[in-house]
């Protein structure tokens, strides 16, 4: 196993990651950020994202993440493809036993921060069909895709809040939204229940599941089934969510940070800071609530912030252990 240590490392690309690289290089903190399975995140699957302040134009979500990818490295940042696969977090990062992560199971590298920035996966049914429109019709976040399909029929996949606020933001565009609810109930808070419930334009299609998602090369149709009645009917819709949750990447984390009931870590109220010191996490790692790129390259400015200063506290304690 090969070995290196640097200074701040950050895990995981997306806004926040490469926010935070582009914030940590230009505060001469060398970063070295390893991009891990989907280079760029969750937007590279997106088509459009038109709502990032600074594209008047809208950009392709792909061609964003590679603009900042390029921002990054232009002020030095050391961006590597490749996968933290574990991690062991030092309870004495400071004196002498530093943070250390593997790299594809062969490269060791121990720093003095580390920004967590792996994001989450939204889940999906895993329908085919569902796969093969992904982009084309069917999307897992209605705020970043809901505006195209202004005027048009759509349906939606969940009963959590998430599908509940999402369904509620797509009523406000749409002509139509059929929320489908696999149960005869809702998981959602009962405020937002009441919310889809009395929205004119959302019809709330209980105790039905979805078998296929209709279209060539985008969605034309979506067909459910009454799981009570076997009734299957095919919804005319152009627009497919899925809003069943998200799952954040932070599987290799949890044995040394808190994390709250669903996976998130947790970090000090108005700041970016774990539970462990030298250790920051920022982007949709830590959010469940806004999730959106802009808040996560908020939060990646903030974490190199909040590094930074950690980095200078540690370099004047290890002076007057010197002294
Ligand atoms: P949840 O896990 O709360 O809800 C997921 C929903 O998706 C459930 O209703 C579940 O159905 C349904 N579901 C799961 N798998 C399938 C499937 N295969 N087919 C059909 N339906 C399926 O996720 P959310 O993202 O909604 O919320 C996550 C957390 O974030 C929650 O704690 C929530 O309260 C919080 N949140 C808070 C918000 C706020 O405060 N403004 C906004 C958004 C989220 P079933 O009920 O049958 O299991």
């Amino acid at each position: 196993m090969t070995s290196e240590h640097v200074k701040c490392l950050i895990i995981g690309s997306g806004p926040a990651g490469y926010t935070a690289a582009i914030y940590a290089a230009r505060a001469n903190m060398q970063p070295v950020l390893y991009q891990g399975g989907q280079p760029g995140g969750q937007l590279t699957i997106t088509n459009e994202v038109d709502n990032f302040p600074g594209y008047p134009d809208g950009v392709q979500g792909p061609q964003m993440m590679q603009d900042l990818e390029n921002q990054a490295r232009r002020f030095g940042s050391d961006i590597r493809y490749g996968l933290v696969t574990s991690v062991v977090f030092s309870e004495q990062p400071g004196l002498g036993a530093p943070h250390r992560a593997i790299v594809d199971d062969k490269h060791e590298i121990t720093a003095d921060a580390i920004i967590i920035s792996t994001g989450a996966s939204a889940k999906w049914l895993g329908l085919p069909s569902e796969m093969r429109l992904n982009g084309r019709g069917v999307s897992a976040c209605a705020v970043c895709d809901g505006f195209f399909f202004r005027g048009q029929d759509v349906a939606i996949v969940g009963a959590g809040d998430t599908a509940a606020e999402e369904a509620s933001y797509l009523a406000n565009l749409c002509r139509k939204v059929y929320m489908l609810v696999r149960r005869d109930e809702m998981r959602a808070s009962h405020f937002m229940q009441k919310r889809v419930q009395t929205a004119h334009n959302i019809e709330i299609l209980y105790n039905t599941s979805t078998e296929e998602v209709l279209g060539d090369d985008e969605v034309s149709g979506v067909r459910v089934k009454n799981s009570e009645t076997g009734e299957e009917r095919i919804l005319d819709v152009t627009g497919f969510f899925v809003a069943i949750g998200h799952k954040p990447n932070t599987d290799i984390f949890k044995a040394y940070l808190d994390l709250d009931e669903n996976g998130y870590i947790l970090t000090e109220k108005g700041s970016t800071r774990t539970s462990i010191p030298g250790v920051f996490a920022c982007g949709d790692a830590q959010d469940n609530i806004y999730r959106q790129a802009i808040t996560a390259a908020g939060t990646g400015c903030m974490a190199a912030l909040d590094a930074e200063r950690y980095l200078v506290t540690l370099e004047m304690q290890g002076e007057e252990i010197v002294q």
